[in-house]
């Protein structure tokens, strides 16, 4: 087996969870944490070359299951040699299990927008006039490919069975993934079916990983369902903290589902009490640097997220000062840097205005400059909280960066 993580520090946040420094080691390679893990939906960061990836400093590449599933079919990918080599990204990879895109097709899911519970409405969640392409049974999810209208069926073998043929460093268990929308008692279904499919996936990964031996280990991560719930969270990740079956128990953790915003911080702390703390934790689809902070100062390692760089395909761009859309007219003369104090590509060669230009024109060069400038902040942003966490100073430096970043972003977005 040739993963592994080792806790190189851990550093009280004050509220009892403690935050900490780690090294995650996998197949293709070392990842220290917490780290942020950029999103290649298709085992491709949409419109940038892997050297840039490597280049502005990301340690890992996330990839989706059932993306290629469908496109190019995993066994294409197993074929080529496994996704690190397919997508020349000599690194480590991820994969997410595909419960997430099946269970939201068609539906709408809007994920970022139903993360606040307190601005959310239904319609943010469930789309009007949408038909529901997916169907949940005890079994499994059936679904309907958003690219041909063909019929699918993912149950926990096959999603092991795809993403071991993706053959990525560490892959997720099959999940029901809910929405803040859903009730109390549809909540408590999914966390019961959720554990049903954890047993299932650990089986079928053993026999998978026997059948594969040539084939370099992948380590697999239990997702913790339960939304906003206390008690839900709580046993989930009990209940999948402890699970062991065919002799094998999960090396890591996932928190995925409905995530309130606001009380992400105290989600993860419920969560935390109850996980094995020498396994790495992983804060599924989650970006946005405010929550990044809470996520790292809660003891979360890995992040992914596909915010930064949908976003900068819109022109929305990320500074020390906030968020704004550098396609907006004040920016038509900027001779500037997209931020000043950072060291990415574009910044280092490229103005706001030229930036402008290239967007105004859609010239596709503008979403190229703009995901490496969007992927190198968030890699940086994290690196510097890891690096903080080392200094001891990590309070200090999330009280300069949120100062500086929310109070001026309601301009900045004009
Ligand atoms: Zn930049």
């Amino acid at each position: 087996m040739s993963f592994s993580f080792q806790i190189t520090k851990e550093v009280s946040a004050g509220n009892g969870a403690k935050a900490r420094t780690g090294l995650i080691s996998t197949p293709h390679g070392v990842i220290e944490t917490p780290a942020f893990i950029p999103v290649g939906t298709k085992a491709t960061v949409k419109s940038v070359l892997p050297e840039s990836m490597k280049e502005l400093g990301a340690q890992a590449l996330l990839a989706n299951a059932y993306h290629l599933y469908l496109q190019p079919g995993p066994d294409v990918l197993d074929e080529a040699g496994g996704l690190s080599k397919f997508m020349n990204w000599p690194g480590p990879t991820f994969t997410d299990s595909g419960g997430f895109q099946v269970l939201s097709l068609g539906v709408g899911f809007k994920k970022i927008l139903a993360m606040d519970s307190t601005v959310f409405r239904r319609d943010d969640v469930i789309a009007n006039n949408k038909e529901r392409l997916a169907h949940v049974d005890d079994d499994g999810v059936t679904f309907k490919s958003h690219l041909d209208g063909s019929m699918h069926r993912f149950t926990p073998e096959v999603s092991m069975q795809v993403q071991h043929q993706i053959g990525a460093d560490i892959i997720f268990a099959f999940d029901e993934c809910t929405t803040l929308h859903n009730t109390r008692g549809y909540q408590e279904g999914a966390v019961e079916r959720t554990s049903a499919w954890a047993i299932r996936c650990l089986d079928e990964h053993k026999r998978l990983t026997d059948e594969r031996s040539s084939h370099p280990y992948q380590a697999l991560f239990g997702v913790i369902q339960g939304a906003q719930y206390e008690d839900l969270r709580r046993a989930a990740s009990k209940d999948l903290g402890s699970m062991s079956s065919s002799g094998l128990s999960f090396d890591g953790f996932g928190i995925g589902g409905a995530l309130d915003k606001n009380a992400l911080g105290t989600i993860i702390t419920w969560i935390n009490e109850e996980l094995p703390r020498e396994k790495p934790k992983h804060l599924l689809g989650i970006g946005a640097p405010e929550d990044l902070f809470v996520g790292v100062e809660n003891g979360i390692d890995t992040f992914d997220c596909v915010l930064a760089s949908r976003i900068a395909r819109t022109s929305a761009v990320y500074t020390m000062q906030g968020r704004f859309n550098v396609s907006n007219a004040p920016f038509r003369r900027q001779f500037v840097p997209i931020d000043d104090t950072c060291d990415c590509y574009t910044c280092t060669h490229y103005t706001r205005a030229y930036m402008h230009h290239l967007f105004r024109g859609k010239e596709i060069l503008a979403a190229t400059l703009a995901t490496i400038h969007n992927e190198r902040f968030i890699v940086r942003l994290v690196d510097q909280m890891r690096q903080a966490l080392k200094d001891g100073n990590f309070a200090q430096m999330k009280a300069e960066f949120m100062g500086q970043y929310t109070f001026k972003q309601p301009q900045a977005i004009g």
